[in-house]
């Protein structure tokens, strides 16, 4: 096991990392911004680094900031959580230079998985389902309008680096897709810093289910089995669950054993999450692979008792997966909220600021990931999540009535959060049925 690893990253991700560190034995060591100087999980590190200002260029993406922490502290490893740096291959590629363990894949099996073009070929090589489009990054708008007219409209266009939800443009027929094709390379451009990018059909009414992977460096590749993720605002993940309500068990294990094929076809190390969409006749396509431990991760270790994140770090110090996919079993239900600090009421405008009034939930089944305590001035410069509330409960409806009591008792303020939003969402009927689809939440929304 390595002696001191270093946290890339900042909020409840960190402390997570840190969480897991301590419990393995292993020193961990914290970086942090102007920004996050005061944050109180950087007290419990065994030490903290400042690496730059609070824009997260100069500071969290900063690849020789980072490293240089990293040579300054002498660890033997570091996890990059997820966001900022934990899928650029060039970052995977320079800790190997410098002789540091990265607690995740190798630059090419993340190259191969993380970019959405490779990744879907990879998949076809694999006999992987992918949604029919262009085969590579469509380079001219005749070729896009060709191809849209062979798959037919409506069509999505996606940034090959893409991921978060951004970048992405629905084009209903020709004249948008010829208008946003040029400024949708411009905006991968300058976001992703690849301008690359490609089309598929779009699917109406899909259900998101993901599943979670986890490989080593023995060549061996268990799946954690499946969170559905369907209740979606803008491309992001609301509300998270696992198992996923009202889809046999039997087609869920055929979606498991595609994603167990994406893993071993790259020889990947590491947690990882392929997602997929589900259509209404039950048929299932690819969309991407993340490779890396996804903000939702908790709803698979509370139904499976596997802990993801010491796993990413034992997997990177060379063990072996200490279990064997029969013995993954599944034991009740989890959903999680993504807390955020934004005010439902006003179009989810950021709420940054002192939180002065810091009550969270507790009880049985109930676990908050979070970074704050009263007096926690949330940056603006970040995500705005503040809390991930996970619920374990034996059936879904149990889950589901204690996630509202859970909400119940959580108390934030003054800033605004979306605490009521998520309220709201599990006293909603189709919802508590079951089986929502993808764009149900923006449809809510939009009735007011
Ligand atoms: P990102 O990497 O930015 O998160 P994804 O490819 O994972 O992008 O897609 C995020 C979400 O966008 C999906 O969960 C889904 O709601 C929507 N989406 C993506 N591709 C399609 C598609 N072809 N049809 C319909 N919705 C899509």
């Amino acid at each position: 096991m390595f002696k001191r690893v270093l946290i890339a990253n900042r909020g409840e991700i960190a402390l997570r990392i840190m969480r897991a560190c301590r419990e393995l034995g292993v020193e961990a060591v914290c970086v942090y911004s102007t920004a996050d100087k005061d944050a109180p999980y950087l007290k419990m590190a065994d030490r903290a680094i400042c690496i730059g200002p609070g824009p997260a260029k100069e500071s969290y993406l900063n690849i020789s900031r980072i490293i240089a922490a990293a040579e300054i502290a002498d660890v033997d490893a570091i996890h990059p959580g997820y966001g900022f740096l934990s899928e650029r291959p060039d970052f995977s590629q320079a800790c190997r230079d410098c002789k540091i363990e990265f607690i995740g894949p190798s630059p090419e099996a993340m190259q191969a998985l993380g970019d959405k073009v490779d990744c879907k070929k990879t998949a076809k090589d694999n006999g992987v389902p992918v949604f029919p489009g262009s085969k590579d990054a469509v380079e001219d708008e005749e070729e896009a309008v060709r191809i849209a007219g062979e798959i037919g409209f409506p069509v999505i266009i996606k940034a090959s680096a893409g991921g978060g939800g951004r970048g992405m443009k629905v084009c209903h027929n020709e004249a948008t897709l010829r208008s946003m094709l040029r400024v949708a390379s411009q905006e991968a451009q300058a976001a992703f810093g690849n301008g690359a990018v490609f089309i598929e059909k779009y699917l109406e009414r899909a259900r998101h289910v993901e599943v979670q992977m986890l490989g080593d460096k023995h060549g061996n590749a268990v799946y954690l089995w499946e969170r559905d993720c369907s209740l979606q605002r803008r491309h992001q993940k609301v509300i998270e669950e696992a198992p996923a309500p009202g889809v046999d068990r039997e087609r869920l294990k055929k979606v498991c054993e595609s994603a167990a094929k994406m893993i071993r076809s790259v020889n990947y190390a590491g947690a990882a999450t392929c997602e997929f969409l589900l259509d209404e006749t039950g048929h299932f396509y690819m969309l991407e692979v993340n490779t890396r431990v996804q903000v939702e991760h908790p709803v698979t270790e509370m139904i499976t008792g596997v802990d993801i994140v010491q796993m990413s770090i034992r997997i990177a110090a060379g063990e072996k997966i200490p279990f064997k996919q029969d013995d993954v079993r599944i034991h009740g239900h989890a959903i999680e909220c993504r807390i955020c600090a934004e005010d439902p009421a006003e179009g989810f405008r950021p709420s940054a600021g002192k939180i002065t009034r810091w009550e969270p939930p507790g009880g049985p089944g109930v676990r908050l990931d979070t970074h704050v305590v009263p007096g926690y001035v949330v940056p603006p410069n970040y995500d705005s999540m503040v809390a991930k509330l996970i619920v374990h409960a034996p059936t879904r409806e149990q889950a589901l009535d204690r996630t509202a009591r859970a909400l119940r008792e959580f108390q934030a303020g003054p800033i605004k959060t979306t605490v009521p939003l998520h309220q709201r969402l599990v006293e909603n009927t189709d919802f508590r049925r079951g089986g929502v689809d993808i764009h149900y939440l923006e449809r809510l929304l939009k009735q007011g």
